[in-house]
């Protein structure tokens, strides 16, 4: 549904997002081995209230990740409206500054001002919350006037908008074929409450749902369009949040797969415990889910119950990833170094859990602390919080020395993507995993775009990895196992993610990227098409 309020003014809208910072789990570099991405998925957030605002108001839609705005399209707008992630900060206040320039009225929302309004003093009015009657009130005062407000106004949802209102977000107002990849929310919030997760403040911890109607209805507008994304990813903070939900929906995402020739693939996050749900990961790969982020977050039990992340030790870990691995679902884990439990065996722990588990993609992160979760009101208790400007790798004051942390977490990325470690994991997968999943038909996949683009990424994957890289050979390797067992699409799939985290973590390893991806640290030395790029603030289910 679209804002209760009958406009009685027309207001143009500019909906800026801005550009992330580069991350292990975007893929920035793989975007100049595929024709037209440009950026990693689309803003779930901003499209939804694009949607939401009264149908006469003229709305124009920018993601930076994708192409900067121009002076014309400031020019153009009444009114900017913004949103993102801590992680964003800085990005989020030069759009504002470029607006205040063009003499227009700024408008903030999403999780970094939901959760730290104060950080953003400049801006002439603050949406906190999620979509809800905050955001209608904010709508009505914009009717009524675009003129800049004496001093900032602060619009707070109290009641939310159930999910099963949410109108279809504006996919209509993007290209969907500049992104890596396509987004789908069919939940929101998570019952868990780990120490270090915002997800349960900001969002709650009952899970509020879309109905499978308005998922298929979202996945027929995808395909509308001339060309999509090949895979949709899920950004439910926990895809099993609430499990009944997720089961009565998924046999509705296999009708639409089979009713369309199985023309999509899908990924999610998840808790580690989805390998205890058998009914769903049957149905998920019936689906065809290639892969699901977990939150691994550290392979020491101790440290687990620290966190209060215990449900990653349902089942032993090496088991579970086994389990998701049989219904042919690639784990991806994220990892967080500089916890208070880490000891001088930390680093050789997760090192063994690497090879242990396989995993290809980790994202290892140093813990920073948010803003309205458990761990932040603990370490400033403890006086070990440490201010964004202090120009560190995180704002938390580690148990063990700074120096020691930074440097584990140099030696860890360089252990993870050495070629010849990466392109070993993978080719583990190809017998683990990718041999476990579903056939589908290829009829909804045959189209001349996705033909076009596979000749492009085929192209650039031979020539750029196959041909001029100094890791040629362990991918090489990999890539005859992977053919040798007719799988085709994970050659490709070796080869671009190969490529962005193997250069990636080289560029991070000469100092072109922070250690913590949630820190707003800039980085001055990093390389600047890196500074343009991007990634999301990662949940971490
Ligand atoms: S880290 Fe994941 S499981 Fe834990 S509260 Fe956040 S979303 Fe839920």
């Amino acid at each position: 549904m679209r804002c209760p309020l009958r406009a009685t003014s027309e207001r143009r809208v500019l909906c800026v997002f801005p550009a992330y910072t580069p991350s292990f789990g975007t893929f920035s570099h793989a975007y100049r081995l595929m024709g037209r991405v440009r950026a990693f998925m689309p803003p779930q957030g901003l499209l939804l209230i694009a949607a939401y605002l009264p149908a006469a108001w003229p709305v124009r839609f920018i993601d930076e990740n994708v192409a900067r705005a121009k002076a014309a399209d400031f020019a153009w707008a009444d009114v900017v409206m913004i949103s993102g992630m801590h992680i964003q900060a800085p990005q989020i206040r030069d759009i504002a500054a470029r607006a205040k320039a063009a003499g227009k009225i700024t408008v903030l929302g999403g999780a970094s001002v939901s959760g730290s309004p104060e950080l953003y003093p400049d801006f002439d009015y603050l949406h906190i919350g999620e979509i809800g009657d905050g955001t209608d009130r904010l709508i009505a005062c914009l009717d009524d006037s675009v003129a800049p407000p004496a001093a900032q106004r602060r619009f707070e949802t109290d009641e939310r908008l159930p999910l099963c209102d949410f109108p279809l977000p504006a996919y209509d107002l993007i290209r969907l074929d500049r992104y890596l990849i396509g987004s789908l929310q069919f939940s929101s919030g998570c019952p868990y409450r780990c120490e270090f997760c915002d997800i349960p403040a900001l969002y709650g911890r009952q899970p509020r749902l879309k109905t499978p109607e308005q998922i298929t209805a979202e996945l027929d507008a995808m395909l509308a369009q001339p060309s999509h994304p090949p895979v949709v990813y899920f950004v439910d903070d926990n895809f099993i949040g609430n499990r009944k939900a997720t089961r009565e929906m998924l046999p509705h995402l296999i009708a639409w797969q089979r009713k369309h020739g199985y023309p999509l693939q899908f990924a999610c996050e998840a808790t580690l415990n989805l390998a205890k749900q058998s009914e769903i990961l049957a149905l998920m790969r019936e689906a065809q889910f290639l892969t699901v982020f977990v939150g691994i977050e550290t392979p020491d039990a101790e440290a687990l119950k620290a966190m209060r992340k215990e449900h990653n030790a349902a089942l032993p870990m090496m088991q579970a990833i086994g389990t998701l691995n049989s219904y042919g679902l690639e784990v991806t884990a994220g990892i967080i170094l500089g916890l208070d439990n880490d000891t001088a065996d930390s680093e050789a722990r997760l090192k063994e859990f690497i090879d242990l588990s396989q995993i290809p993609i980790l994202t290892i992160n140093l813990l920073q602390a948010l803003p309205r979760t458990p761990l932040w009101d603990r370490l400033q208790r403890a006086g070990r919080l440490i201010a964004d400007d202090a120009g560190l790798e995180s704002n938390v004051r580690f148990l063990r020395p700074y120096d020691e942390v930074v440097a584990m977490w140099q030696r860890c990325i360089a252990y993870a993507y050495d070629p010849e470690h990466l392109y070993a994991r993978f080719d583990h997968q190809v017998d683990a995993t990718y041999v476990n999943r579903m056939i589908g038909p290829v009829r909804g996949k045959l189209t001349i775009n996705n033909l076009r683009s596979a000749l492009v990424l085929a192209f650039n994957v031979a020539f750029r990895v196959g041909l001029l890289a100094d890791y040629r050979g362990p991918f090489w390797r990999a890539a005859r196992h992977a053919l040798r067992r007719g799988q085709i699409d994970a050659v490709f799939g070796m080869g671009f993610v190969g490529y962005h985290l193997i250069e990636f973590s080289r560029e991070a390893l000469r100092g072109g990227h922070n250690a913590s991806f949630y820190s707003t640290r800039q980085r001055e030395d990093a390389p600047a098409p890196a500074r343009e790029a991007l990634p999301p603030q990662r949940k971490s289910a």
